[in-house]
């Protein structure tokens, strides 16, 4: 077995730190903020697929348009379940 070389292992940690941050940018510029109302890409339980954003921080705070129920995700889950952003004040 080949020795990991630590110049590639070096290049490989800066690729995931850029992509991370390349996803934080994307959030960023999004301007996601409380009262906007978002899609996501599942339906919730009751049927509806939008949100009214209700919380930025670490955790997104969002209730069901529909249901009224809240949920709070992490960032990255957010992320990845919001399909658009449907408006925005
Ligand atoms: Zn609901």
């Amino acid at each position: 077995m080949k020795a990991c070389d630590p110049k590639e292992e070096r290049r490989l940690r800066t690729q995931q730190g850029l992509l991370s941050i390349k996803k934080e940018l994307i959030l960023l510029r999004m301007e996601i903020k409380i009262g906007d109302v978002v899609r996501l890409r599942k339906a919730h339980a009751c049927g509806s697929y939008e949100w009214e954003v209700i919380r930025v921080g670490v955790d997104i705070g969002i209730r069901c348009l529909k249901c009224q129920r809240r949920v709070l995700l992490e960032r990255n889950a957010f992320e990845r379940r919001l399909k658009e952003v449907v408006s925005q004040d």
